[in-house]
């Protein structure tokens, strides 16, 4: 992309409403723009993020064997009737009447829908396990939207559902569940530590919340400093293997690690006083199994090997994928703007011109832009008539992990300076090793 083609409304001014530095490092950098109180538009910018980190969680649940499909925003209030949750669900729920006095409701989540498509269409335990979810806009009527896409009122999320005949399975569920969230979060370049929560009125054991420990988060938690340690890494998984889902869950969530609403002092104070932490995070996600809540209330049952009618046994699991952007921003940022991990980056490389209109560094730099996006990378191009220090500012801003500079002077040596925007150090190459360089970066996420 061409920065004089592209649509990128950088503010020079920060933005006063903004409480925390995602919010306006996002506002600064053209990312969104509020449309009204916790509902915003996504930019081109901030939309290219989202689109990258929606892709990640599409490939990750996709390998974990769970099935993508599509549910709409808006659902008939009838649903919820049966489960008992439209009058529960309180105020967050945006209750909505079409023209025919029908009640409507905009979703906050799915849990009566997906069970309603699954009893209309499985009938027995040969159809299990099944897994399926989708990444589709909510909508919550928070009391206190604010921190921009961190608390919304309308955000997206990734929800997924399991469907499976007993508890055993419906916890290998689970299980997979944590592994690919753990897998999916260390490719957004982020560490989520997955921490007991508290399971609502519903109760039990099974839930975990996915918490980035930041300054501004909105919650309190407990922890062991030894699960900073833990990395999933780069190793292999089976998501068949029971046992093997079943070690990771235990390798990560052993040490003491919960939020407020679960958090116990006598438990913690079992761990060593010199490894005990509280601090505050970001809930990036959830996991929760919750029996057979909503298939008994639902009817959602199968015939099992003995012919009898039994009611599944359910999960949820939501990852908050709008939130993500305000999450990872308040993980990687410094005071010139932010820096993104290059596994959500909305740009590979930028390329700043230093003498826009001078032949040699024009030629030069349409040269890197054809070599980087043959190698399959994209590249953003700042083509524009500035100033020097007026591009790497706008470059620091929005993030972008690798910036190739180029000016009539390197280019008489033969060389271009690549700069890494996360450590700031700059070398000279000739354009062909910076392309190699930043080639071989991404070639090994
Ligand atoms: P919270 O405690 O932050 O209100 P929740 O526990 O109600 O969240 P879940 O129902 O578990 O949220 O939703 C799954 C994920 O969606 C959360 O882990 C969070 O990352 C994200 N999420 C929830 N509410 C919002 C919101 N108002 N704005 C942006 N993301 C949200
Ligand atoms: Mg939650």
């Amino acid at each position: 992309m061409r920065l004089s083609r592209y649509f990128l409304p950088v503010l020079k001014e920060t933005p006063a409403e903004a409480q925390i530095v995602s919010h306006r490092l996002m506002l600064r950098a053209g990312m969104i723009k509020q449309a009204s109180a916790g509902i915003y538009s996504w930019l081109p910018l901030g939309f290219k993020v989202l689109r990258r980190i929606e892709q990640i969680v599409h490939e990750e649940q996709q390998r974990a064997g769970h099935i993508p499909m599509l549910m709409p925003t808006l659902q008939s209030a009838d649903l919820w009737r049966e489960s008992g949750r439209y009058d529960d669900y309180g105020q967050e729920m945006l209750r909505i009447t079409d023209r025919h006095g029908r009640d409507m409701l905009y979703g906050p989540t799915n849990e009566e829908l997906i069970t309603d498509i699954f009893r209309s269409n499985v009938a027995s335990y040969k159809d299990l396990p099944l897994t399926l979810y989708h990444i589709q806009w909510k909508f919550r009527d928070e009391v206190r939207p604010r921190f921009g896409v961190m608390r919304g009122r309308e955000f997206l999320m990734k929800d997924g559902y399991n469907f499976d005949l007993t508890k055993d399975d419906a916890l290998h569920a689970y299980n997979r569940h944590l592994v690919s969230y753990l897998r999916s979060y260390e490719r957004m370049g982020l560490q989520a530590i997955p921490m007991r929560a508290d399971g609502g009125p519903i109760g039990g054991d099974y839930t975990h919340e996915f918490l980035v420990l930041a300054e501004t988060g909105e919650s309190e938690v407990f922890y062991d400093s030894e699960i900073t340690d833990l990395k999933f890494g780069d190793r292999e998984i089976d998501y068949d293997d029971v046992a093997q889902c079943q070690s990771v869950l235990e390798e990560f969530t052993s040490r003491y690690a919960r939020t407020d609403e679960t958090h116990d002092e006598a438990v913690f104070a079992e761990v060593p006083e010199a490894r005990r932490r509280s601090a505050r995070g970001i809930e990036v996600g959830q996991i929760f199994y919750f029996g057979t809540k909503y298939s008994e209330a639902m009817g959602a049952t199968v015939i099992d090997a003995e012919q009898n009618q039994v009611p599944v046994h359910m999960g949820s699991h939501g990852i908050g994928v709008s939130r993500l952007l305000g999450a990872i921003i308040e993980a990687s940022h410094d005071d010139k703007g932010i820096i993104w991990p290059e596994g959500v980056t909305p740009f590979h490389c930028g390329i700043v011109n230093l003498k826009q209109g001078d032949e040699a560094a024009d030629a030069a730099c349409d040269a890197l832009y054809g070599a980087l996006t043959a190698a399959g990378l994209e590249p953003l191009y700042d083509d524009r008539k500035e100033r020097a220090g007026g591009k790497f500012a706008t470059m620091d801003l929005i993030g972008l992990p690798w910036r190739i500079t180029v000016g009539p002077r390197g280019l008489k040596n033969g060389v271009v300076e690549l700069t890494s925007r996360k450590t700031g150090e700059s070398e000279e190459l000739t354009p062909e090793a910076a392309v190699a360089k930043v080639v071989a970066r991404y070639a090994a996420l």
